[in-house]
């Protein structure tokens, strides 16, 4: 089964083409364009007029790139939510206009529910983990349990990649700022106290951005905010994953999502696992940001478990939450 799949939720637009194969996700190819807005933060609408300036060619290309004829596609994928209004509404168009098109049955899938079925699905030995999904507008840690992925601890506020994204434009970076922050943290030599808030297993951000951008008011060294910015968040986010793991008595521990790309992070989660005697995965980075080969395999996964989705019903849904997600296709 070959399925194309279309990502839009929020800055990225793309277009991947996956196969199921001896029960893995092979990935023919993976195209993204992404919205770098030239001040501010990401307007959803400017952002969606990007993603439909650039869909039909990335569309065009992934078919290109996987070297397949488009009547050998079986299923079209899209990214349902959670997500920007705008950009969602644009990804899911280009779907069923395809699906329309080509004749062949189209799938909405749970954007963060694909970021850890790409991982078990291209990984080796990567089957039950718990997932530290980082990105700039989600922060989660979700696990599977009885039949769902459910979120064990998340963000009460702010992604950590939106925190960093904010500090790194109080700084004038330009967007993405993390990994300039990263480059920056890696020259700093004070830690600056920060708050580490963490509720239950849920963590806060936003009082620690505000003490930073205090500290940069005061004129401290900007390589040590970012250090301490960097100890700080990933200390929370590692804690939580490990609790997370506690818990569910799980062995394996997945990274997703574009703040998965600094190292310092993947050392602290590795660090962990290595003292709990757990793995440690990260997917290849194309596959860690948001892309359309993993919406393609969830797609794959949910179709021959048996889900079905009419064009007229076809629905996004911004506010689509993982543990809102039947999962019919592992047990
Ligand atoms: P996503 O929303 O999953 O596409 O990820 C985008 C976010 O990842 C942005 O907030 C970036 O600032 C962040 N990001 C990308 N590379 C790095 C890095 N090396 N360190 C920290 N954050 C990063
Ligand atoms: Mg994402």
């Amino acid at each position: 089964m070959i399925c194309l799949g279309i990502e839009g939720t929020a800055h990225s637009i793309g277009a991947g083409i996956v196969k199921f194969d001896n029960n893995k996700c092979k990935v023919f190819s993976n195209l993204i364009k992404i919205y770098r807005p030239k001040q501010g933060g990401i307007h959803p609408r400017e952002a969606a007029n990007h993603h439909t300036i650039y869909i039909a060619d990335l569309i065009k290309d992934s078919v290109k790139k996987a070297d397949i004829d488009f009547s050998v596609i079986d299923l079209i994928a899209f990214s349902k939510g959670p997500g920007l209004g705008p950009c969602l509404r644009t990804a899911a168009t280009a779907a069923r206009a395809l699906s329309l098109t080509i004749k062949i049955p189209i799938i909405g899938v749970n954007h963060c529910v694909a970021h850890l079925e790409i991982g078990r699905g291209t990984i080796e030995k990567c089957e039950d983990p718990v997932l530290l999904y980082t990105s700039g507008a989600n922060t989660q840690v979700i696990a599977f349990a009885e039949g769902r992925y459910r979120v064990f601890g998340e963000t009460l506020d702010i992604g950590i990649g939106n925190c960093l994204d904010k500090f790194g434009r109080t700084i004038n970076l330009d967007f993405p700022c993390g990994p300039k922050i990263e480059e920056l943290a890696l020259k700093g030599k004070k830690y600056l106290e920060l708050p580490y808030s963490i509720k239950g297993m849920d963590i806060a951000f936003s009082g620690l951005l505000t003490a930073a951008e205090q500290y940069n008011k005061n004129g401290e060294d900007l390589e040590d905010i970012c250090y301490s910015i960097q100890e700080t968040t990933f200390a929370a986010l590692t804690e939580v994953t490990e609790r997370a793991m506690a818990h569910t008595e799980k062995d394996q521990v997945l990274l997703g999502g574009g703040v998965a790309a600094n190292k310092r992070l993947r050392e602290m989660v590795k660090i962990m696992a290595e003292e709990r005697d757990a793995e440690f995965f990260v997917p290849d980075k194309e596959l860690c940001i948001d892309n359309g080969a993993m919406i393609a395999w969830l797609g794959i996964l949910m179709y021959k478990s048996g889900i079905r989705m009419k064009v007229e019903n076809s629905f996004i849904d911004q506010r689509f939450r993982t543990d809102m997600v039947d999962v019919t296709w592992r047990d």
